[in-house]
């Protein structure tokens, strides 16, 4: 277990050498999920609202049923459901909004650590492959991963054993000397059902939402919390 964790459920140490790969989730882990929040709560139903003549605060509450209906669910994620289901193009008002894409504190300087380091470094995400791309175009995302996986090319989200059976098959690894982040603790569920040892959350996924006091998996806040052991980059 390469983990050293409090009982506050803080990662204190990561021992780097009893692992072979690291699995990195996208919005959230190393991307603020400050943009997807604000896209999907306050500008999607800004702009579904104004073909309806529909003021922001009734859009939000007619929308918000759809969207929990679809919680937890590839439809979630997927830009062509939501363009259907809503009548909107919503990779042309993504694109409006890029400016938005940032990194979270640390992600690039922890993403170079990683890639000088002996790991294979794997980006899954269950972003739709169009935000992946815009994501991946605005900020130098690539160069710093082996891999980039969106949950879309296996038909099934992260939450599902289908995910990481696809995965195992397309990038095998072993899961008892793989680590995991995610912000979503759901998503952790699944990992950890199917065995993978070493599971991480983030305190903030989103900068303008406080921290989490409590969380169900090891969390850390900041990069530089786990980073000690990994080759330093000047
Ligand atoms: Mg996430």
């Amino acid at each position: 277990m390469p983990l050293t964790v409090a009982s506050s459920l803080s990662v204190t140490s990561v021992d780097w050498s009893g692992l072979d790969t690291i699995l990195l989730d996208m919005d959230g882990t190393i991307l603020d999920l400050a943009f997807d929040n604000h896209f999907w709560g306050t500008v999607i139903p800004r702009e579904w609202g104004l073909k309806r003549g529909l003021d922001a605060n009734t859009s939000q509450q007619r929308l918000a049923p759809v969207f929990a209906n679809e919680q937890g669910k590839l439809n979630w994620y997927c830009l062509d459901f939501w363009g259907d289901t809503l009548d909107l193009d919503i990779p042309a008002i993504k694109a409006e909004y890029a400016d938005g894409i940032r990194w979270r504190p640390q992600a690039e300087t922890f993403l170079r650590q990683l890639q000088a380091s002996h790991l294979d470094v794997v980006l899954i995400t269950n972003a739709h492959p169009l935000t992946l791309e815009m994501k991946a175009e605005r900020l130098p995302i690539a160069r710093w991963f082996d891999k980039m996986i969106s949950s879309h090319n296996y038909g099934a989200p992260k939450e599902t054993p289908a995910f990481w059976n696809a995965l195992m098959g397309e990038r095998p690894f072993n899961p008892e000397r793989t680590l995991f982040m995610d912000d979503s603790e759901y998503v952790l569920d699944s990992a950890k059902a199917f065995g993978i040892a070493d599971l991480i959350t983030l305190r903030q996924p989103d900068s303008t939402v406080p921290l989490r006091a409590v969380t169900r998996f090891p969390a850390i806040h900041h990069f530089d919390e786990i980073s000690e052991g990994l080759p330093r980059i000047d």
